[in-house]
């Protein structure tokens, strides 16, 4: 058997995909809805029949990310929320569903919204008490979110799993699939927000589930549902994802070092009172986060400047090169005042977001410095 290729080689050759009928190195492009039959009524292509059901784009995107994940079946999604929405749509009516508090806050509004419609009781328990809760309470599927958005908390897969026999469903967005392989920990399903870095180039919105048991009941019904129900992606963003992917690891690998040294800088700035980032030996999931994560601790971090709304405000209006815009995970850096987005949540005023991009690290560091003094 041949060795199993490293995810840098994995994302360079796309993992394989070419273009057989022009012999290009790139895949085609193809967009069609709907697919020949021969004389004798045979599909010319037998997996080519609609484009609900499949494509070759969509097919060469998942396979990517299947490598990457370690993965047996992967699904993209038109997004993140509906990778999310369709897990939590093939749960039984009156299932019980323990929900890490704290996480992104799209999730937390819509299964919210979910669970009471479909009498779903839903516990949602912080980060730090996972592991009793789930000792404590059998629960039909258990989702957690690590690294956390925006608190940066870490969660041990391995450990939530052995404390549950419900489905483990792991966003594991922040930490893409480069620095953690959620199955490879215990995950049933690890979700992300190929939006954030998998795409990394901020022009395509999609979703993606990958699991390593994919005869499972639950799997089949996600599967089915997304082709029913018709939640897929299209082939240009599948196309375009499959293209930026190519350099998921290096980005990943930039922007880990910029964060790093970015968390590290503010953290001995006078004007900040705090830095939530797994990689600073202080933080509380430090220690998970160095059994769990490889290569690095991610993009995502979230300051905390001395003062309050007006200061965290004064801060992110004087930065120039972080752009004020939401979303994480992009060649940019970007910056967000969480608590004008969600002022209900406990979100400090004083916190501000950050998403470090690839830029040299030199000029990330001389805009927070310019905007701090
Ligand atoms: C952005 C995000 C989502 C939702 O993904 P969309 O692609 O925006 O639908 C879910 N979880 C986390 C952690 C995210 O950052």
């Amino acid at each position: 058997m041949k060795k199993p290729l490293h995810p840098a080689t994995i994302a360079a050759h796309a993992a394989g995909a070419l273009d057989p009928q022009s012999g290009g190195v790139v895949p085609a492009l193809q967009p069609s809805t709907t697919f020949l039959r021969d004389e004798d009524y045979a599909l010319v292509r037998p997996d080519n029949i609609y484009s609900r059901d499949n494509s070759d784009n969509l097919r060469q995107a998942e396979a990517v990310i299947r490598a990457l994940e370690h993965a047996q079946d992967t699904l993209l999604f038109p997004s993140g929320m509906a990778a999310i929405a369709a897990v939590f749509r093939a749960l039984p009516n009156r299932a019980t569903a323990i929900v890490q508090s704290g996480i992104y806050w799209g999730t937390t509004a819509w299964v919210r919204d979910f669970c009471a419609r479909r009498e779903i009781s839903l516990i949602e328990v912080p980060a730090a008490d996972l592991i009793t809760t789930c000792q404590g309470q059998a629960a039909d599927l258990v989702l957690i979110e690590t690294p956390s958005n925006p608190w940066l908390l870490t969660v041990d897969i391995a450990a939530v799993k052995a404390a549950t026999k419900g489905l483990l469903l792991v966003d594991g967005t922040a930490a893409t699939p480069i620095l953690t392989r959620a199955l490879d920990h215990g995950a049933d399903i690890v979700m992300h927000s190929a939006t954030k870095a998998i795409n990394g180039h901020s022009d395509v919105l999609a979703g993606v589930l990958s699991t390593a048991a994919p005869e499972t009941g639950v799997w089949q019904a996600i599967k089915a549902d997304r082709k029913m129900a018709g939640a897929i992606l299209g082939p240009f963003e599948a196309w375009l994802l499959t293209r930026a992917m190519r350099t998921l690891p290096l980005r990943v690998e930039r922007m880990s070092q910029n964060a790093l040294a970015l968390a590290q800088h503010l953290m001995a700035h006078e004007a900040v009172a705090d830095v939530f980032y797994p990689g600073l030996p202080h933080h509380s999931g430090h220690d998970i986060a160095l059994r769990q994560m490889q290569g690095g601790f991610g993009s995502l971090l979230s300051v905390l400047v001395k003062g309050g709304r007006t200061d965290a405000l004064r801060v992110t209006g004087k930065l120039d090169l972080f752009l004020r815009a939401t979303s994480l995970g992009g060649v940019e850096s970007l910056v967000e005042h969480r608590h004008t987005i969600e002022p209900h949540t406990g979100i400090p005023e004083n916190l501000i977001r950050v998403s470090t991009g690839i830029e040299h690290i030199a000029d990330l560091i001389a805009d927070w410095d310019q905007a701090l003094a």
